[in-house]
Protein backbone atom coordinates (compact mmCIF):
# COMPACT_ATOMS: atom_id res chain seq x y z
CA UNK A 1 0.00 0.00 0.00
CA UNK A 2 1.51 3.65 -1.28
CA UNK A 3 2.13 5.59 2.05
CA UNK A 4 0.63 8.77 0.21
CA UNK A 5 -2.95 6.81 0.55
CA UNK A 6 -2.62 6.41 4.60
CA UNK A 7 -0.92 10.11 4.82
CA UNK A 8 -4.22 11.39 3.16
CA UNK A 9 -6.79 9.46 4.71
CA UNK A 10 -5.35 11.54 7.85
CA UNK A 11 -4.61 14.81 6.47
CA UNK A 12 -8.74 14.50 4.97
CA UNK A 13 -10.02 13.56 8.39
CA UNK A 14 -7.98 16.36 10.52
CA UNK A 15 -7.51 18.44 7.80
CA UNK A 16 -8.18 21.63 9.33
CA UNK A 17 -6.36 20.70 12.60
CA UNK A 18 -3.42 19.11 10.26
CA UNK A 19 -2.86 22.64 8.61
CA UNK A 20 -3.06 25.26 11.48
CA UNK A 21 -0.90 21.95 12.88
CA UNK A 22 1.52 22.42 10.00
CA UNK A 23 1.08 26.52 10.08
CA UNK A 24 2.17 26.74 13.69
CA UNK A 25 4.89 24.21 13.19
CA UNK A 26 6.28 26.11 10.31
CA UNK A 27 6.41 29.80 12.08
CA UNK A 28 8.25 28.03 15.26
CA UNK A 29 10.54 26.74 12.85
CA UNK A 30 10.90 30.18 11.49
CA UNK A 31 11.44 31.73 14.72
CA UNK A 32 14.06 29.09 15.71
CA UNK A 33 15.65 30.03 12.47
CA UNK A 34 15.84 32.96 12.57
CA UNK A 35 17.14 32.78 16.41
CA UNK A 36 19.41 29.98 15.32
CA UNK A 37 20.84 32.31 12.58
CA UNK A 38 21.07 35.80 14.87
CA UNK A 39 22.83 33.69 17.28
CA UNK A 40 25.11 31.82 14.94
CA UNK A 41 26.14 35.77 13.40
CA UNK A 42 26.54 36.87 16.94
CA UNK A 43 28.82 34.09 17.96
CA UNK A 44 31.22 34.49 14.57
CA UNK A 45 31.59 37.83 15.90
CA UNK A 46 33.73 36.65 18.61
CA UNK A 47 37.10 37.81 20.86
CA UNK A 48 40.35 36.57 20.22
CA UNK A 49 42.65 35.81 23.39
CA UNK A 50 45.60 34.27 25.07
CA UNK A 51 46.20 33.57 28.04
CA UNK A 52 49.73 33.93 29.93
CA UNK A 53 48.74 30.56 32.40
CA UNK A 54 48.45 28.24 29.37
CA UNK A 55 52.42 29.20 28.55
CA UNK A 56 54.18 28.30 32.26
CA UNK A 57 57.76 30.14 32.09
CA UNK A 58 60.20 32.09 33.82
CA UNK A 59 57.75 34.74 34.77
CA UNK A 60 54.81 33.17 36.61
CA UNK A 61 52.03 35.17 34.64
CA UNK A 62 48.05 34.90 35.16
CA UNK A 63 47.13 37.69 32.40
CA UNK A 64 44.35 36.77 30.12
CA UNK A 65 44.27 39.49 27.22
CA UNK A 66 41.43 39.09 24.80
CA UNK A 67 40.42 41.87 22.15
CA UNK A 68 37.93 42.12 19.21
CA UNK A 69 40.65 41.89 16.50
CA UNK A 70 43.74 39.80 16.02
CA UNK A 71 45.81 43.35 15.24
CA UNK A 72 44.56 44.82 18.42
CA UNK A 73 45.58 41.73 20.62
CA UNK A 74 49.11 41.89 18.90
CA UNK A 75 49.50 45.36 19.96
CA UNK A 76 48.33 44.40 23.59
CA UNK A 77 50.48 40.82 23.45
CA UNK A 78 53.34 42.93 22.74
CA UNK A 79 53.16 45.56 25.05
CA UNK A 80 52.48 42.62 27.71
CA UNK A 81 55.33 40.43 26.51
CA UNK A 82 58.26 42.85 26.53
CA UNK A 83 57.50 44.41 29.31
CA UNK A 84 55.99 41.94 31.66
CA UNK A 85 58.07 38.47 29.98
CA UNK A 86 61.17 40.65 28.70
CA UNK A 87 60.28 39.26 25.01
CA UNK A 88 61.98 41.45 22.25
CA UNK A 89 59.32 43.07 19.66
CA UNK A 90 60.90 40.68 16.55
CA UNK A 91 59.01 40.07 13.79
CA UNK A 92 59.31 36.31 14.65
CA UNK A 93 58.01 37.04 18.05
CA UNK A 94 54.96 38.57 16.33
CA UNK A 95 54.47 35.99 13.62
CA UNK A 96 54.69 33.17 16.49
CA UNK A 97 52.37 34.56 18.77
CA UNK A 98 49.75 35.53 16.67
CA UNK A 99 49.76 31.51 15.50
CA UNK A 100 49.00 31.26 19.72
CA UNK A 101 45.75 33.53 19.63
CA UNK A 102 42.25 31.44 20.45
CA UNK A 103 39.34 32.25 19.29
CA UNK A 104 36.32 33.10 22.02
CA UNK A 105 36.67 34.64 25.62
CA UNK A 106 39.59 33.16 28.13
CA UNK A 107 38.04 30.74 30.60
CA UNK A 108 37.54 31.91 34.04
ZN1 LIG B 1 51.90 37.38 30.93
Amino acid sequence: MPLTETTSCIVCAYESTYTDLMNMVRKIADSFLTRYLFKKEETTMSRFYIDCRDYPGDVKCSVALSADTKEELLEAVIQHGTTVHGYENTSEFRKKIVTEFKEGTPPA
